[in-house]
């Protein structure tokens, strides 16, 4: 039997605008030709995007409903990054066809992340061509208050939460690195989970925030880049599973978990002066210093880094 194909208006009806509506600041979501949002008083909006492009971004056949769910977390954990709460997204799909099997788990990945954040898919734009997968993340920070990149101090300490590396590793392990125990490295590259509560909580205490997409030490380059000051990272106090440090011992890779990308947490710093009032779990890993660039303290020997950020196009 020849199954109908699914055209663009069925597709988005069928797959993506079913749910209902969870956020008080969706006003309209969608059907119409814009989505309407109410902004509270005293608030502003914190936009983001992020685009993802088979092959580049993900591996061709990638499992789509993680992919649908790491589509989503990487946007939420850039609002995360300024203390946002997330309120809606919209999603921009291009598809080379439309398979309802792809399409159904990608959405479930998808919405079930949503939901349990309670953020609204309230419009996108459904295309045909080479799978490309954008998403705009939309949410609400108390004016004057976002946390950003520009605001390390001489003598903050430095902080990340969560681990370092375990997404590298699962990067490995996709490209044939055998590891004894893989699930949990897998998982954080698969399906990583965006630091939203982490973020929030930090508003008024961080003096910067950044979310760690392409690795600790191009993410804090930009931190310290934007402020103006260099730091000095802590070898024996960064926070690596065992898994991780298997993979060091295996193949001398010891910069993996500080230059691999897509561990989603947040590296942020405080002032000593605000430290009390720190309530996420989080590891202090360094501190801000006066001169410019980045050194690692290890074993009594201090040694630059050098924190290029993963750039397209170079
Ligand atoms: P327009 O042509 O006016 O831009 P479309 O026909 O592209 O509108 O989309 C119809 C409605 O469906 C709009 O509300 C749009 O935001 C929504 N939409 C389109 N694609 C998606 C998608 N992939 N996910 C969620 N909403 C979508
Ligand atoms: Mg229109």
């Amino acid at each position: 039997m020849t199954v109908p194909s699914l055209g663009e208006f069925s597709l988005i009806r069928r797959f993506f605008s079913q749910q209902t509506l969870k956020n008080p600041s969706t006003r309209l979501g969608i059907g119409d030709d814009c989505a309407l949002l109410a902004i509270p008083d005293g608030y502003e909006l914190a936009i983001t995007t992020d685009t993802m492009v088979e092959n580049i971004h993900f591996f061709a056949g990638a499992d789509p409903k993680q992919l649908g769910h790491k589509l989503l977390a990487v946007n939420l954990s850039d609002l995360a990054s300024m203390g946002a709460k997330p309120l809606s997204v919209t999603l921009a799909l291009t598809l080379p066809k439309a398979d309802e099997a792809w399409l159904a788990a990608f959405a479930e990945g998808f919405l079930s992340l949503a939901a349990h954040y309670g953020v609204d898919l309230i419009g996108g734009d459904t295309t045909s061509g080479p799978l490309t997968l954008t998403v705009q993340a939309l949410g609400l920070v108390p004016r004057g208050k976002a946390l950003r990149r520009s605001g390390a101090q001489v003598g903050d300490f430095i902080y990340v939460t969560g681990r370092l590396g375990d997404a590298g590793l699962g990067l490995k392990i996709n490209q044939g690195y055998a590891c004894q125990h893989p699930e949990a490295a897998l998982n954080r590259f698969n399906q990583p989970l965006p630091r939203v509560t982490e973020g929030l909580a930090l508003l008024g205490v961080a003096s910067a925030c950044i979310d760690i997409s392409d690795g600790l030490l191009g993410d804090l380059g930009h931190i310290l880049e934007q402020s103006h000051v260099g730091a000095g990272l802590n070898w024996n106090k960064l926070p690596i599973s065992d898994a991780v440090q298997t993979y060091i011992n295996d193949t001398n890779d010891a910069l993996m978990p500080l230059t691999a990308g897509d561990d989603y947490e947040l590296c942020f710093t405080v002032s000593p002066a605000q430290v009390h009032l720190l309530a996420i779990e989080c590891t202090r890993i360094g501190i801000i210093e006066a001169t410019p660039g980045l050194r690692l303290h290890k074993s009594g020997v201090i040694q630059p880094l050098t924190s290029k950020a993963y750039e397209h196009f170079c």
